[in-house]
């Protein structure tokens, strides 16, 4: 059965944009509605799925503004659906302001905000629960790949999700990204991108079902331009791309159709 190919942009809060900022510049409503803009006027594949994820607070905007067919998440989401809780936002105030996505478990937000597996694991099945699709991030940092424990440490972050949502993984979207190809310019090569992508497949035919093993989709991030895209689609495994850095530019677009 073959997998729909997804593509998703992380704007992180740092959002350089050629024509607009300077390089280390955060994003403004001009450079995020320039970028919205080029995709808006792309040839965009029909055939894939993409999601960009703005910071929060041009969430609005960017929904107001981005073609309809192209979805937006959130970059994170709360674990409760109400209360007091400063400077959190829910799921069902996300929906309501027509976002349809959440990115949760990214690397950065489990290292420099501590965020644990199991806390990831509670705000997905809260997303989920809610009506939310997400795109759960999991990966390892460059010491655990050379103690040779990546597929260790990727399962055990996707068992906690695993453990709280159970088997229903249909709206789940794995990002599978090793911590030092993060923003680094260094891009696994395909073939240690394929043996994870595969492992964790594997993993989901043992530990969820079969349907979760064939549909979920399973996508690489870290340093992905539009050089390294094409051999990196041509993997069995991998479905599909969540890119940082490069979701910024124009050539964004050409990783989006990297298998057209
Ligand atoms: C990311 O932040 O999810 C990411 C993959 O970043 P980059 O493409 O810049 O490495």
């Amino acid at each position: 059965m073959a997998r729909q190919f997804f593509v998703g942009g992380n704007f992180k809060m740092s959002v350089f944009y050629p024509s607009t900022l300077e390089k280390g510049q955060n994003g403004t409503v001009q450079s995020i509605k320039e970028i919205i803009e080029n995709l808006n006027n792309a040839k965009i594949d029909e055939n894939v799925e993409v999601v960009i994820s703005p910071p929060t607070i041009y969430l609005l905007l960017t929904r107001e503004h981005l073609r309809s067919g192209l979805e937006v998440a959130a970059q994170n989401v709360f674990n409760k659906p109400n209360g007091a809780f400063t400077g959190e936002i829910s799921v069902s105030q996300l929906k309501d302001s027509g976002i349809t996505w959440a990115l949760l478990g990214h690397s950065e937000r489990r290292t420099i905000l501590s965020e644990s597996d199991d806390f990831v694991a509670s705000k997905t099945k809260a997303a989920l629960d809610g009506g939310l699709g997400v795109i759960l991030c999991c990966g390892e940092s460059l010491e655990q790949r050379e103690a040779e424990k990546t597929i260790e440490v990727v399962t055990s972050q996707l068992k906690a999700v695993a453990d709280a949502v159970g088997k229903d993984w249909s709206k789940i979207v794995i990002a599978y990204e090793p911590i030092w190809a993060i923003g680094t310019g260094k891009v696994a090569s395909t073939e240690q991108a394929q043996e994870v992508h595969k492992a964790i497949r594997e993993w989901l035919k043992k530990e969820v079902s079969d349907e979760a093993a064939e549909k979920t989709r399973i996508i690489y991030g870290g340093s992905v331009n539009e050089k390294n895209c094409g051999e990196l689609a041509k993997q069995e495994d991998i479905d599909g791309f969540l890119v940082g850095g490069a979701s910024l530019k124009p050539a964004f677009v050409d990783i989006i159709n990297a298998k057209s």
